[in-house]
């Protein structure tokens, strides 16, 4: 845990970001919470640690953590996860990153697989000229699930 916060602090140190205390602490958070949370959770568990905290607190390092690609948020879950490649001197590019997310648990798996993607943006461009995606979820059910439901 504290290697991977490590990690994180040089990786934004290397792009002249701060990690603070208090953006560390998020990040930490959301690794306790097996990497995938609500930022009210997130919230719940800073008011455990600290008595009352503004809820702009939270959001605001989530922002940051975002900027640094360090976490990204699962637009059809809400949610937040941090991003499960090394933090490195790698250049990572968000726009071919696929969320795979279960619909019944709500985990979530990030997926790198610039091949699959550049297919979904391409098929993109041809039948919806204009329009710019951002980022690929695929809602589905994880393994756990199936093998569970079976
Ligand atoms: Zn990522
Ligand atoms: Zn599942």
């Amino acid at each position: 845990m504290t290697r991977r916060l490590d990690q994180a602090q040089a990786q934004c140190a290397a792009r002249g970001a701060q990690l603070t205390a208090l953006r560390r602490e998020v990040l930490e958070l959301l690794l306790l919470r097996q990497g995938s949370a609500k930022a009210y959770d997130l919230q719940d568990d800073m008011r455990v640690r600290h008595g009352r905290v503004a809820p702009t607190t939270v959001y605001r390092a989530l922002e940051f953590l975002m900027e640094q690609q360090l976490v990204h948020r699962v637009d059809s879950l809400n949610s937040f996860v941090v991003c499960n490649l090394d933090p490195g001197p790698h250049d990572h590019h968000h726009d071919h990153t696929m969320m795979l997310v279960c619909s019944r648990c709500g985990q979530v798996t990030e997926v790198h697989d610039d091949p699959a993607t550049e297919a979904i943006r391409r098929a993109l461009h041809v039948d919806a000229p204009g329009f710019h995606a951002t980022g690929i979820e695929i809602k589905g059910v994880c393994g756990a699930c199936q093998a569970a439901a079976a």
